[in-house]
């Protein structure tokens, strides 16, 4: 990855969920409080139009902007989360212009990590969680057999749509819609939605 194919990347997930954002809207209103393509548009928009004034010249610099981006313009759950997530990834990834297969790998998993410490999801939780574990498992086993990182970053997208689509059965146990309890069940999680729409930029960008 390179920092042409970062903005890339970046750029796609603030189109798709710009364009999706009445239906990520509309999801969080069955179980949340229909915000969720409100936050992830306008802390999207606020994320390229800073990285349009000034492109950092690292990619550990990039993704710490997005990070403080989102953390700073979005107000529900998931600006912090995402915006844990990318710092993560920029405080892991390092002051290069450009890394591997195995370094994006590695530094996805931080961000994983950073939106753990944040949110405390785990499995079937029915959050963002399950698209992007998954995905980064799916990612890891794609590497380690030898494929090419367009081969790697489009079995990390199938794995995140995949996690996405089993969230309509869970029971939700974090966030706003864990208040529905039972209730929960039969709708599709916002937020793996956008995390699934983030994993399909990232394969399109590369490939
Ligand atoms: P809010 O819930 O504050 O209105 P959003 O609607 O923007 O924020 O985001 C909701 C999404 O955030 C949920 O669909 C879920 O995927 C994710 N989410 C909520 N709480 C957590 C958590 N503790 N860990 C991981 N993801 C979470
Ligand atoms: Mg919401």
């Amino acid at each position: 990855m390179t920092i042409d194919s970062a903005l890339a990347w970046l750029d796609n997930f603030a189109h798709q969920v710009t364009e999706q954002k009445a239906y990520l809207t509309e999801l969080d209103s069955a179980i949340g409080d229909a915000d969720h393509g409100i936050n992830m548009a306008r802390g999207m928009t606020a994320v390229m139009a800073k990285l349009e004034t000034t492109t950092p010249p690292t990619l550990d610099e990039l993704f710490k902007s997005v990070g403080m981006t989102l953390v700073t313009s979005v107000g529900g759950a998931s600006g912090p989360l995402y915006g844990t997530f990318f710092l993560r990834i920029g405080t892991s990834i390092g002051a290069v212009s450009s890394c591997d297969g195995a370094g994006l790998a590695a530094s996805l998993r931080a961000g994983l990590g950073g939106l753990v410490a944040r949110g405390k999801a785990e499995l079937q939780d029915k959050t963002m969680f399950d698209a992007m574990a998954p995905a980064l498992d799916a990612f890891d086993a794609a590497l380690a057999s030898g494929r090419s990182l367009q081969e790697c970053t489009a079995a990390a997208r199938d794995a995140a749509a995949v996690g996405r689509d089993a969230t309509v059965d869970l029971v939700a146990r974090k966030g706003r819609a864990s208040y529905l309890g039972e209730r929960s069940k039969g709708h599709m999680d916002p937020g793996a939605t956008s995390t699934a729409m983030l994993f399909d930029a990232l394969a399109d960008t590369i490939a």
